[in-house]
């Protein structure tokens, strides 16, 4: 099944997401309930989640990210694609190139939930802060059942679903501070959608990703590349960590991304860059610069 969230009237609500992507069908709950987003359904039966009104045209609703304010900092991966690993250690922005090209171990990271933003919202360009923004089209997974020492064997049993997002950096911060927080989170740098689908809508042995800016493909992989798969990835954040239900992990991003290309290719004011996973659907977001 594949749900957005959305608002009408001012109010936040919570659907399933008609095959053709028109309808968005609302589930019945709280107001409060519905305020968490696609968080709300998880622990849902499937009787409760089959409670819906009468579906509403998704051009007559304001779409949401699928976590419009996460509970707590979203879970990245770095450099989880062999060749986009090669490409970033060439950049000189990678502060983490002198350990080694290849991580032995994953490289994990976070973003502050604040920089969420739905489909169809500006990436914000601020000149005064970064020369170099750059794209990162990623699947996320979005944790149902919480855990701690979640071992690899049980780890899919401890997923929810899934879901895009596009991981903004800031290259010149990433390189400049040696912890990447700064130049991961800066506002607007978490483009995440359209949509959320259940586990069993996507095969995560054999999934293509793509990124696409202005028209122009910059990325086209399948998570069969992934360095560290996703059982390893919950097994080594869950060993210490507890995980909790609604926690989203990003698991890298493949080759072709701006700083890839000689010269780079970073993000301008009017760029419009799009994340697509077939079964989840395209997060686009258009670039603008701030005024000054
Ligand atoms: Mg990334």
């Amino acid at each position: 099944m594949r749900f957005a969230a959305f608002s009408i009237s001012g109010e936040r609500r919570v659907g399933m997401v008609s095959a053709d992507g028109a309808n968005f069908h609302p589930i019945n709950m709280s107001t409060e309930r519905a305020a968490r987003g696609v968080a709300a359904l998880i622990g849902m039966s499937d009787a409760e989640i089959a409670d819906v009104s009468s579906p509403l045209p998704a051009h007559e609703v304001t779409l949401e990210a699928p976590f419009p304010r996460p509970g707590r900092n979203i879970f990245c991966v770095g450099k989880n694609y062999l060749d986009h690993a090669h490409e970033f250690s060439n950049s000189g922005f990678d502060s983490s190139a002198a350990t080694s090209t290849v991580p032995k171990a994953p490289i994990i990271f976070s973003k502050v939930p604040e920089t969420v933003i739905a489909h169809g919202e500006k990436i914000i360009i601020d000149p005064t802060v970064s020369a170099a923004i750059d794209y990162e089209a990623e699947l996320a997974v979005i944790i149902g059942t919480g855990g701690r020492s979640i071992s690899k064997a049980d780890a899919m049993n401890h997923v929810w679903g899934y879901t895009l997002v596009n991981d903004v950096t800031a290259r010149d911060l990433q390189g400049k501070y040696s912890q990447w927080l700064i130049g991961k989170s800066q506002d607007t740098f978490c483009p995440m959608g359209p949509f959320a689908v259940t586990r069993d809508e996507l095969d995560i042995g054999d999934t293509e990703i793509r990124c696409v800016v202005n028209g122009e493909i910059r990325q086209q992989a399948n998570t069969r590349d992934l360095i560290f798969d996703v059982p390893t990835i919950i097994e080594t954040l869950s060993a210490g960590i507890t995980l909790l239900p609604g926690d989203i992990i990003a698991t890298g991003t493949p080759a072709g991304v701006g700083i890839g290309f000689d010269p780079p290719r970073y993000l301008r004011h009017g760029d419009v860059v799009r994340v697509e996973i077939d079964v989840i659907g395209s997060l686009e977001n258009q670039c603008e610069e701030r005024p000054s």
